[in-house]
């Protein structure tokens, strides 16, 4: 059977990062995309050719459809077309409700929602024409829970989960499948930013008793992507150590 190709959008760390090195162990040939963070790309790649797979870097912005575009057809040129997408670009641009200001907000829309919808679409042209395709969407367990001081990131992970449930009624019949994770508390430098008293409240909701890895995410979208997960479509799947359960 020929290598199926993966894109992880933002791999250059953190969880995009685990998830890329995780399926390249499972076989795929990995996209490692990154918009700034070039230097970590390459890294990932050479971790990845060191343990004997396949990767390479596609610089590309996720929040701009022209960009998203130009990465697609990168990639097709280079290695074919993408047969598991995940979604795992994301940023944050905190503030309390009333002290937002309008760009934060966008961005942060843009940056988590509208890069989903741009990828995935791209992504779908080959899948169905290959009946067969895999789509992980990285959302997070404020879409669920809510949490104050990021209305822009929760409406924009909401935004992930209902657009994860309706592409997957669309593809459902097609062989492919759509889901999302849900993330709780892990260890990147996205919750490194947060003040220390902000990451022991964390910990305290947490019954599992410790922040969650980049790896404890690469395991379950990892196994998303293989084919025994064929029946697995329009969940969202929280990583959570418990803190949830909802
Ligand atoms: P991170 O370490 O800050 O990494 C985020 C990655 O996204 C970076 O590699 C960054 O690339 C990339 N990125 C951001 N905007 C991009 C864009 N427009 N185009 C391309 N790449 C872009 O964060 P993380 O914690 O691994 O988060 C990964 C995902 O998990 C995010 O969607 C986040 O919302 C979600 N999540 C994280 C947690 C957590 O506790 N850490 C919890 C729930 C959900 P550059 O450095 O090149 O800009």
């Amino acid at each position: 059977m020929e290598q199926r190709i993966a894109l992880v959008t933002g791999a250059g760390k953190g969880i995009g990062r685990a998830v890329a090195i995780r399926l390249a162990k499972n076989g795929f040939s990995v996209a490692v995309n990154f918009r700034s963070s070039e230097k970590a790309a390459l890294e990932v790649c050479d971790i990845i050719a060191a343990g004997g797979g396949s990767a390479f870097p596609v610089k590309g912005d996720v929040s701009d459809p022209e960009e998203v575009k130009r990465i697609f057809s990168g990639v097709n040129e280079k290695a074919g077309p993408v047969s598991v997408l995940v979604n795992n670009a994301g940023i944050t641009k905190d503030a309390l409700l009333i002290r937002m200001k309008d760009e934060d907000w966008n961005s942060v829309l843009t940056a988590n929602l509208s890069s989903v919808y741009y990828c995935t679409r791209e992504a779908l042209r080959g899948m169905v024409r290959a009946k067969w395709g895999r789509v992980i969407n990285i959302a997070s367990v404020v879409a669920l829970i809510g949490n104050p001081g990021q209305a822009n990131y929760c409406a924009s992970k909401a935004g992930v989960v209902g657009f994860t449930k309706s592409a997957a009624r669309e593809y459902a019949a097609k062989g492919i499948t759509v889901n999302a994770l849900a993330p709780g508390f892990i260890g990147t430098d996205m919750t490194d930013a947060l003040p220390q008293e902000a990451r022991e409240a964390l910990l305290k909701q947490v019954p599992a008793g410790r922040p969650g890895t980049p790896e404890d995410v690469a395991n379950i979208a990892c196994f998303l992507a293989s084919d025994e997960a064929s029946y697995i479509t329009g969940q969202v799947i929280a990583v959570d150590g418990g803190m949830t359960m909802c």
